[in-house]
């Protein structure tokens, strides 16, 4: 009985309080969690990552200089973004993994391996605000949240059996919604994006970066290189295990670039050269 109540109350909550309108596409999308929920998300997932990071030996990279210049480039590439008041945040990680990460609200990682003076595969800040953009983008499409929110009647009807046999007194809407974030920390929110994600992702990132006085040709020069770089390397830890850069997406960027040099040319930071 009991579980058919909180059952209910998930369907309920699923069917009414989902819809929300998509600040990058003006849409109604369906996603369970508020903005808030986004950033606080965001901070969980960012200060487990990096407390797991440490377990392993690898630490925040601590450069003055080179960490206030990702913190620029972000400050440029958000400012022209769908959602530029949330609180983004960029840290560098002193490990050779050649990726990005964004977690939902605006915490991005960015590991040396893609962005190092010695051997980075990013050559330029053209190149790296294309990956910076990029993320940025997931983080204004709100994918991650959006990608939990499908995931959600499926995760949470199993959870309303668990909380029923462990605990038949205190299950409630608001452990519900805590235990949804549980789930999160059991890696759902690290859910791969949809090659729809991906191909959203690099549409507006190419836009932003565009905005923001970076040239978007970088974007096709850094996506394809992540291609030739996965070919000779350990997929785990290659860019490409989360960003694939097949012939389809690089054509997008291709069809896309037109639009996004005139927004180039027409940047502040382009006119005030
Ligand atoms: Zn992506």
């Amino acid at each position: 009985m009991k579980m058919n109540i909180c059952l209910s109350l998930i369907c309920v909550l699923l069917l009414t309080g989902c819809t929300t309108m998509d600040a990058v596409t003006g849409r109604q999308t369906r996603n369970f969690y508020s903005l808030q929920q986004d950033v606080e998300l965001g901070s969980q997932v960012y200060s487990e990552t990096v407390a797991e990071m440490k377990k392993r030996g690898v630490s925040i990279n601590a450069d003055a200089v080179r960490t206030a210049q990702l913190k620029e480039m972000v400050r440029r590439i958000s400012a022209v973004s769908n959602l530029p008041d949330l609180p983004y945040e960029v840290t560098l990680i002193q490990t050779n993994i050649v990726n990005a990460m964004a977690a939902p609200g605006g915490k991005i990682m960015v590991y040396e391996g893609l962005w190092n003076p010695k051997d980075g595969l990013v050559k330029d800040d053209d190149e790296l605000a294309a990956v910076l953009a990029h993320e940025i983008a997931h983080v204004n499409c709100r994918h991650s949240t959006e990608a939990m929110t499908k995931a959600l009647p499926v995760n949470l009807a199993a959870l309303g059996v668990t909380l029923f046999t462990k605990d038949t007194k205190n299950e409630n809407l608001g452990q519900l919604v805590s235990a949804g974030v549980l789930i999160v920390n059991n890696g759902i929110v690290m859910t791969r994006y949809s090659r729809m994600d991906e191909a959203e992702a690099d549409t507006i990132g190419l836009m932003y970066m565009a905005k923001a006085g970076y040239d978007p040709r970088a974007a096709l020069r850094i996506w394809e290189r992540s291609a030739q770089h996965h070919a000779g390397s350990d997929p785990a830890s290659s860019i490409f295990s989360t960003h694939p850069a097949d012939a389809v997406r690089l054509q997008n960027l291709r069809t896309q670039l037109p639009a996004a040099l005139t927004a180039y040319d027409t940047s502040p930071y382009r006119r005030a050269l």
